[in-house]
């Protein structure tokens, strides 16, 4: 991982021991950092996680305005929206680092778990991307939700010449992280970093 891409990681995972240890840094929280930014932005990285009310990455990696680039869609699928939004991020705003978050307790991964192998009868394109990992061994939605970060990942760099390119000129990192409901922790799922 190169050094830019490695620091912002080590800032995300402090902010996130802040967070959990209760040392709350609201700085960068009221209106005058809002106002100070009302011409750009320089975030530091690329969240790109699921819409649940319950994962707010601003708040557990202990980051105000402007600090994080969050792209959001139930269950996190990638779809082409989110991909033209990593994009943005990493070709126009040059974030170093884009990570991947699931969650305990998801929707959409619960939802994928008890409908297998059915046609999905609602939520139909995120049920069927999730259906490209589930299998009748899958046991656990939450294991589902970390495992289905690889595809993500893959996703990413597969389906975008843009981000392809940047990744293999070294311009940004990928990593895959996962939060627990129970301590607060984001742990990064990725054992060679
Ligand atoms: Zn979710």
């Amino acid at each position: 991982m190169n050094e830019r891409a490695q620091k912002v990681l080590e800032t995300l995972l402090k902010g996130n021991e802040d967070f959990i240890n209760g040392v709350i840094n609201d700085s960068d929280r009221d209106l005058q950092s809002m106002q100070s930014l009302k011409d750009h932005q320089a975030p530091i990285a690329c969240i790109v996680t699921c819409s649940d009310s319950r994962v707010v990455p601003e708040l557990f990696f202990n980051k105000g305005f402007g600090e994080l680039f969050v792209v959001r869609c139930a269950g996190a699928v990638i779809g082409e929206n989110i991909l033209e939004s990593v994009e943005y991020a990493v070709e126009h705003l040059k974030v170093p680092l884009v990570m991947v978050l699931s969650h305990d307790d998801c929707g959409v991964m619960k939802a994928a778990k008890s409908m297998y192998p059915k046609e999905p009868d609602h939520l139909e394109l995120l049920i069927r991307s999730v259906y490209e990992i589930i299998d009748s061994e899958t046991e656990c939605y939450n294991e589902l939700a970390r495992n289905y970060t690889l595809t993500k990942k893959r996703k990413l760099l597969k389906r975008s010449k843009i981000l392809r390119q940047a990744y293999h000129d070294g311009k940004f990192e990928i990593v895959r992280g996962y939060l627990s409901f129970d301590t607060g922790k984001v742990t990064v799922l990725d054992n060679n970093l």
